[in-house]
Order: structure tokens, then sequence, then C-alpha cells
């Protein structure tokens, strides 16, 4: 009998000029500024990297993907999806589905949802839903300094 578990992640990522943004797994080309980091800096796909692992039992993003690893600079979210499924698959366990919430006032998920959702869901191997929010123009998302997410993922062990 599979025995159901379920992990939390969150991320931020500064908005910063002079970067393309990515978020949601996907290329946002009107955004005025792009998210800082050392991978593509998509908060979104590492709030669900973290919910998935640590579900699983299977360590965090930055013990499997770390930022020392020359291997994930300026790497998509989408691959460190994709090696999270992978991890997981190899440790006998199975993804049920992931919930993630995006955290900022740009970009308008609205419009692009289903896009966000479908290519997010073919990384991770599992249904994912994808939420929006602001913070009512509090705090450092409210104020446009980044982007926050948070995500919970069920894992079949
Ligand atoms: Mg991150």
């Amino acid at each position: 009998m599979s025995v159901p578990r379920i992990g939390i992640g969150t991320d931020v990522h500064r908005l910063v000029e002079g970067r393309p943004l990515w978020v949601a797994g996907l290329h946002w080309p009107d955004a005025p500024r792009g998210l800082e980091g050392h991978s593509d800096g998509d908060c979104v796909a590492h709030a669900m990297v973290d919910a998935v692992l640590t579900a699983a039992g299977l360590g965090d993003i930055g013990s499997r993907f770390g930022t020392a690893d020359p291997r994930y600079a300026g790497a998509p979210g989408l691959e460190f999806l994709r090696g999270t499924a992978e991890l997981v698959r190899e440790s006998g366990q199975s993804i049920g589905n992931v919930s993630v919430q995006l955290i900022g006032n740009e970009p308008r998920l609205s419009g692009r949802r289903d896009e966000a959702t479908a290519v997010l869901s073919d990384a991770i191997g599992a249904p994912v839903s994808l939420s929006g929010t602001t913070t009512d123009g509090l705090g450092l998302t409210g104020r446009g300094e980044g982007i926050a997410a948070v995500a919970v993922a069920l894992v079949l062990a």
C-alpha cells in the first residue's frame, strides 16, 4: 500500500533590469525586468522542486541542484523539475500532484495559466495547479522588489 507524504517549498528571487523574465516555466517577453539568480531564477519551479523533494525525503534544491555546481548556471527551472521527477522515480516513489502559488505584482498569470500549467505538469510528470496572488502592495513582493512562490506536493511512497 502506498503511503501519502506531503512536502512544502517556498522561494523568492529579486527582480532586476537586464534579465529576461522566466517564471512558471514560461518566458514573459513583455516584462520589463527578470529574476536574478544563479539559474534562471524561476521561483515557481524552485518552490515546486523543494515541495516534491521534501515530500519524498530526498533533500532539497540546495543539496540536489546547488549553486556551487557550474552545470546549473543559467539552468531553466524546468530542468530542475525534470531532474526532481527522475530522483523520485529512482527512489521508487511517485508524485501525486503539486499545487503552487505565485505571489507578486507581475506577471499576470490569468492569460497564460493553462500554458504554464501544461509546461510545469509535463516537466514534473504529475498534475500541477497554479494560482497567483498579490500582497496588496505590502512587503517585498508588493513593492515589486521580487517574486515569491509557495508550493505543496503530495508524494506516494
Ligand atoms: Mg530559487
